[in-house]
């Protein structure tokens, strides 16, 4: 985890939109985030503390505009919690380093982990691969 002082730092170079969603908890308008239609090779960072989070080889197109993996690149760099706001319940998902918030995972995905993490641009960096 980052101390107080070092996530300021960070978070003062974010836009209003990723100081939103990852600050805030909020969630971008569909189909309005630079990845959801992103289809290049590559790995998406967070955009706070700049852990790999998700890899382009678990992206899928699942129709909700905003950017749907179904799995991270490692559970340990993602943190997974009830959240029971809006009268819902969802499960969040967090980045493990800094704690900032992602977005959500849902039980309704693809094989072959059957998950869905629903995640905002906004909480992303994508990293394209050399040489691609
Ligand atoms: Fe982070």
């Amino acid at each position: 985890m980052l101390t107080r002082e070092e996530m300021d730092k960070l978070r003062a170079k974010l836009d209003r939109e990723s100081v939103n969603v990852c600050f805030n908890k909020g969630t971008e308008s569909p189909f309005t985030g630079k990845y959801w239609d992103n289809h290049k090779v590559g790995t998406y960072v967070c955009v706070v503390c700049g852990t790999p989070l998700f890899s382009s080889d678990t992206k899928f197109e699942s129709g909700t505009g905003w950017p749907s993996f179904f799995q991270p690149i490692s559970k340990g760099m993602i943190k997974e919690e009830s959240d029971r706001s809006f009268g819902m319940v969802r499960t969040e998902v967090s980045c493990g380093n800094c704690g900032c918030h992602l977005g959500h995972v849902f039980e309704d995905g693809p094989r072959p982990t059957g998950l869905r993490y629903c995640i905002n641009s906004a909480a992303l960096e994508f990293k394209p691969s050399t040489g691609s």
